[in-house]
């Protein structure tokens, strides 16, 4: 743009061409075309003026669990599919603010509830680079907008890996920040203890730049921090010479793919070789991870998820003969299974008789896990480990098998358990090419230094050019 030789609105012309081209993956749940075209010639005029914001030029996809002011927000599900917002989610509006250019909101799990992006009510998303395999979830949408050149950048949520997990499966950048970092004003609540707002982005310079914006207190969101927001960019150094890195003893053990634990290896070896200093470290409660997580995020949902009654939002039931039948047959028909399957898991760990023996107890071992991050971060500046035991799965392999997808976190739910910060990137590829994600963990608010080492990865790596990314 600065050479004259393109403009926004080329430039969201050709991501419009590629979303249509693309549409096969679905991606994207609504497309803002005309509309998207009119902003970017505002900002092309604004542009001309010398008046543009920070973030001039870049497209970017939206989970469709964030609200946009008078567009649809159907979280993947037949219960909201025709719920219009009244107002904008914060970090949406941070962007626009910015000059970024919203292309549209994209597809994830219902509800956010997934690993997979095959709980959607409309229709599976499929990974870019083997159209036989899921994209992760629950953020898949947003992911996959981004991995296949659709949008420089997109946001996603992430309440125990939906950010971090897609972005390993499918090859890109993926920012979980820390909780209370971003204002989650405007996102549909699922499990309010957990979610937080994030990047995904073809460089980790890119997702940098869009938490720059988004990140910050709100007034509107009392669990939004007041620590004030340092300048990103300024941490990516590339030198990571005398950073201690811990790696979690408990990460590497039976469960991890062999493949996946080889490109691990390399990556520490780089850093290593950079004068990176590598040591073990214990996170000895990690086997309680993720049956602590699947008991208090279900417990958090069926709270939050109370409110779609049939009266109050989204779908209502034809014909009801009565008030009960109005709820129940609301309920049934607008979740999906895994919602209605959640529902009831948190209905159940709430009830009372079961509420000291699962939410109780799970809400005691959570601190314990967050504890055992803290102890290790006197030790280490950040933690180094795989984000996925795997690479990516085929559609409908784990559908059946909620168990065996559960699983599909267990290096991810920590952080949201912990509440601290976390990102992935790609860090090699297996014999079949399906990418593999290394995640660097660090304290609260230290995002400056996951920037920082997850960058300086990167540039070690080197592991093809990113001619999507926006910077
Ligand atoms: N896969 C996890 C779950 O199903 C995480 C979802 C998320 O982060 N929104 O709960």
């Amino acid at each position: 743009m600065d050479s004259g030789t393109t403009t926004c609105e080329a430039t969201t012309q050709e991501y419009l061409a590629t979303i249509e081209r693309k549409s096969g993956l679905n991606a994207f749940l609504s497309v803002f075309g005309e509309q998207a075209l009119m902003r970017a010639r505002d900002i092309d005029r604004k542009r001309a003026e010398g008046r543009s914001g920070r973030l001039v030029g870049m497209i970017v996809g939206i989970k469709d669990a964030l609200c946009m002011k008078q567009e649809r927000v159907t979280c993947a599900s037949r219960m909201l599919e025709h719920f219009v917002s009244l107002y904008d989610a914060t970090a949406v509006a941070r962007l626009e603010q910015e000059d970024a250019i919203i292309i549209g909101k994209t597809n994830l799990d219902e509800f956010a509830m997934g690993s997979s992006t095959e709980n959607s009510a409309f229709g599976p998303v499929r990974n870019p680079v083997d159209e036989s395999r899921v994209p992760g979830g629950s953020s898949g949408g947003s992911c996959v907008a981004v991995a296949a050149g659709m949008a420089h950048t997109a946001l996603g949520t992430d309440t125990g890996g939906s950010i971090r997990q897609p972005a390993a499966f499918c090859g890109v950048v993926g920012l979980k920040p820390t909780y209370g970092r971003v204002s989650r004003y405007g996102l549909v609540a699922l499990s309010s203890s957990f979610e937080q707002i994030g990047p995904f982005a073809n460089s980790v310079a890119d997702a940098a730049r869009v938490l720059q914006v988004i990140a910050g207190h709100d007034p509107r969101d009392s669990t939004s921090a007041t620590v004030p927001v340092p300048e990103y960019e300024a941490s990516l150094t590339r030198d990571v010479r005398g950073l201690r890195i811990g790696l979690p003893r408990e990460a590497f053990t039976e469960g991890l793919n062999e493949e996946v634990h080889t490109a691990i290896e390399k990556t520490v070896d780089a850093l290593r070789r950079e004068g990176a200093i590598i040591q073990n470290v214990t996170l000895p409660h990690s086997r309680y991870t993720i049956s602590t997580y699947y008991i208090l995020m279900t417990a958090e949902a069926s709270s939050n998820l109370a409110r779609y009654d049939g009266a109050r939002y989204g779908y209502r039931a034809s014909a009801p003969r009565d008030l009960t039948e109005m709820y129940v047959r609301s309920r049934s028909e607008g979740f999906g299974a895994e919602v209605k399957r959640r529902i009831m898991l948190g209905t159940y760990v709430l009830s009372a008789g079961y509420y000291d023996a699962y939410y109780r107890k799970a809400q005691k071992v959570r601190r314990l896990i967050q504890n055992d991050f803290f102890a290790a971060f006197r030790d280490v500046d950040c933690v180094l480990m795989p984000t996925t035991p795997t690479t990516a799965f085929k559609l409908g392999e784990k559908i059946d098998d909620p168990l065996a997808m559960y699983l599909s976190d267990v290096y991810t739910v920590s952080a949201n358990l912990a509440g601290v910060p976390a990102i992935s990137i790609p860090c090699g590829a297996d014999r079949q090419g399906l990418p593999i994600g290394v995640q660097f963990i660090g304290k609260q608010f230290d995002e400056p230094t996951v920037l920082r080492v997850a960058d300086a990865v990167e540039n070690l790596l080197k592991l093809g050019s990113q001619p999507r990314s926006w910077s």
